[in-house]
C-alpha cells in the first residue's frame, strides 16, 4: 500500500472518528455536572448520548436500540431496507413502507419544496457516480451522464400515497438518498425518546448532528461548539446556545477529494449535479425540528450566505454562517 493511501486512510479515520469525538467533548465541557456518555458507530459515523443523572444511564441503550432499528430501515445500501426497496423499484411500482419512513420521506419532499429545490433527496444516483466515500479517484464522472441523471431529479418524481403508505419513484433513473436529513431526524427521535423516559438533560450527537435535550441548568441554554473547518485536529471557532433544539452543520470540508488540483465535495448543487459552489465554508442551522435543521443546513450551503439567511429568517430558524472570506454571520443565535 503506498504511503499516499496510508496517509489518506489516516486522514479519513481522523475525520470519521476523532472529529466527532472532539465535537462531543466541546458539548460536555460546557456543562458543570458529571456527564456520562456512551458511544456507538452507526449511520456511518460516531454517535454518542450523554446524560447527567446516574439514574438516566439505563435509558441510553434502549435509545441506541431504537436508532439501530431506524438505521435498518433508512440505510439505502442495506439490502431489504425500505429505501433500498424504493430504489430497486424505481420506475416500476410503488413500495409500501413503515410509517416512520413515510413520515421522513414526506418531510424530505416538503423541505425540498420549501428550499426551492436546494435540498433534493433524489440526488442518490449522482452522488453514487461521484463516489465521495471512495479514497481514490482516477477520473471525474462523465458530464453527459450527470446531465442525464439530473433530468430525473425533479421532485414530482417522488410520488407519495398517504393512504396506502407507499412511495414511488416515477423515473427509473431516480435514487432516493436521505443522507442530508436522516441523522437530524434520528437525533430528534432519540431526544424525544429520552424525554418520554423522563430525562430532562441530555445531549444526542450523531456525527455532529447535535440535539440538546432541556437546558444546561434552569434558565441557561447548552453551549455547543461549532467545528473549525480549517483545523486538521478539530477545535471550534465559535459556539451557539441551544435548548430543546437541533444544531446541525453542513460544510464542504466534511467529505471531499481532490482531482487535478481542484477539490470536489459531497454537497451537490441540484441545478448542476456538481459540487455546490457557494460563498459558504460551513453553515449551522438551529431548529426544534431535527430533520428541518439537517435538510436546511444542506440547502443553505447550496444557496449561499445571503439566501441562506433569508430562508432561515422566513422560517424563524437560527443560522450561523462561516463564509469563505472568514466572516461569521449570525441570525438569531
Ligand atoms: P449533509 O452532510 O447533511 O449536508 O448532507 C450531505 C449528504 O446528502 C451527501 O453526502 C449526499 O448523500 C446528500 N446530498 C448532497 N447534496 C444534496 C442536496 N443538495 N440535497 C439533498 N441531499 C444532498
Ligand atoms: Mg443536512
Amino acid at each position: 500500500m503506498s504511503s499516499f493511501i496510508v496517509a489518506a486512510r489516516i486522514r479519513e479515520m481522523l475525520r470519521k472518528w476523532l472529529f466527532p469525538l472532539f465535537f462531543t467533548f466541546l458539548v460536555l465541557v460546557s456543562c458543570s455536572d458529571e456527564p456520562y456518555a456512551e458511544y456507538e458507530l452507526m449511520m456511518d459515523t460516531q454517535c454518542s448520548i450523554t446524560v447527567y443523572e446516574t439514574s438516566d444511564r439505563q435509558y441510553i441503550e434502549p435509545v441506541f436500540a431504537s436508532l439501530r432499528a431506524f438505521e435498518e430501515k433508512v440505510d439505502r445500501f442495506r439490502e431489504g431496507s425500505d429505501i433500498w426497496r424504493i430504489n430497486e423499484c424505481a420506475g416500476l411500482c410503488p413500495v409500501e413502507v413503515d410509517s416512520e419512513v413515510f413520515d421522513l420521506i414526506s418531510m424530505a419532499k416538503d423541505f425540498s419544496l420549501a428550499t426551492g429545490g436546494a435540498f433534493n433527496p433524489l440526488l442518490g444516483a449522482i452522488s453514487d457516480l461521484w463516489g465521495f466515500d471512495r479514497i481514490e479517484h482516477e477520473s471525474l464522472p462523465d458530464e453527459g451522464e450527470i446531465a442525464k441523471l439530473l433530468e430525473a431529479t425533479i421532485i414530482d418524481n417522488l410520488v407519495l400515497d398517504e393512504e396506502k403508505m407507499t412511495v414511488f419513484l416515477a423515473d427509473s433513473r431516480c435514487r432516493l438518498d436521505l443522507g442530508a436529513i436522516a441523522k437530524g431526524y434520528a437525533s430528534q427521535k432519540a431526544a424525544d425518546l429520552l424525554s418520554s423516559y423522563g430525562v430532562d438533560r441530555a445531549i444526542v450527537n450523531l456525527g455532529g448532528n447535535v440535539y440538546t435535550v432541556g437546558e444546561k441548568e434552569r434558565g441557561r441554554a447548552w453551549t455547543v461548539g461549532i467545528q473549525n473547518p480549517n483545523a486538521e485536529t478539530g477545535g471550534y471557532f465559535t459556539t451557539v446556545e441551544s435548548s430543546d433544539s437541533a444544531v446541525v452543520t453542513s460544510g464542504a470540508y466534511q467529505r471531499n477529494f481532490s482531482f487535478e488540483g481542484k477539490t470536489y465535495h459531497h454537497i451537490l448543487d441540484p441545478a448542476t449535479g456538481w459540487s455546490a459552489e457557494s460563498d459558504i465554508t460551513s453553515v449551522t442551522v438551529i431548529s426544534p425540528d431535527g430533520a428541518q435543521a439537517d435538510a436546511f443546513s444542506t440547502a443553505c450551503f447550496v444557496l449561499g450566505s445571503e439566501e441562506a439567511l433569508e430562508l432561515c429568517a422566513s422560517y424563524g430558524l437560527g443560522c450561523l454562517v462561516l463564509t469563505s472570506e472568514g466572516e461569521v454571520l449570525r441570525l438569531g443565535c
